[in-house]
């Protein structure tokens, strides 16, 4: 696997890197983990922003690299038209959705019942149909997730990898990259949401968490501790 840091070194590692050393290192971990996996490492493409940086940066590794998009009944439109948009110019990258019945308005009753059934089954289905060995997230850990011990790579479940290679980067170096890169985002930031999920979690607001607008008002909160959960 690629040389990665302690975990008493991630933290020092976001504010000691800047922006074109934070590239490079995202870069290498992807090579080297595409070097030991080969068609087997595949990205987690959430259609955030942060996963539009991970997707751009693994193309650069290899144009071949594979991924998948987990959907879902309550996705925005225009999240819907942007994944569209995005799958028929990377015909690789697979979706999947489940449309098993589920109670009506779950995402209030029990939303972290209704992610696992919505997003951890087709997570863990795509794994084991693409024969993924080490899967790619845009994961950062500075966005305010609950958990904070997140590694750049991590092995939570046997036999998989899962590596997460920007990882340090600050919010304002996805933008960066996604300006210099010039690479598409949601439209849905335009109108001012900071992190984006299914329409009846997320909302828009000015407080200073980036992930404060998701599962407002229920017993979830923007961090997640299952190990292959999504976004
Ligand atoms: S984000 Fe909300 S609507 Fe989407 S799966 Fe989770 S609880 Fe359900």
């Amino acid at each position: 696997m690629p040389q990665t840091a302690a975990a008493g070194e991630i933290h020092a590692l976001v504010n000691g890197l800047n922006f074109a050393e934070k590239v490079e290192r995202s870069l290498r971990l992807i090579r080297e983990a595409h070097e030991q996996y080969g068609d087997r490492l595949v990205v987690a493409n959430s259609l955030g922003k942060d996963s539009c940086v991970a997707w751009d940066l693994a193309k650069r590794v290899s144009p071949a690299i594979r991924g998948f998009i987990i959907t879902t009944r309550y996705k925005p439109a225009e999240t819907v038209a942007f994944m569209n948009e995005v799958v028929e110019r990377y015909p690789e990258l697979k979706v999947y959705r489940n449309d098993a019945t589920v109670p009506d308005k779950l995402y209030q009753t029990d939303p972290d019942r209704c992610c696992d059934i919505l997003k951890v089954k087709p997570i863990r289905q795509a794994i084991e149909e693409m024969n993924v060995g080490c899967w790619v997230t845009g994961l950062r850990c500075t966005e305010g997730r609950t958990r904070t011990d997140f590694q750049e790579i991590e092995e939570r479940d046997a036999g998989l990898i899962k590596l997460n290679p920007i990882l340090i980067w600050h919010e304002r170096e996805i933008w960066e990259y996604l300006a210099v890169y010039q690479v598409p985002v949601n439209p849905l930031y335009a109108k001012g949401y900071r992190s984006l999920g299914c329409a009846p979690c997320t909302r828009i607001t000015s407080a200073p968490d980036e992930r404060a607008g998701r599962w407002i008002g229920t017993s979830k909160c923007g961090g997640s501790a299952a190990s292959t959960r999504g976004r």
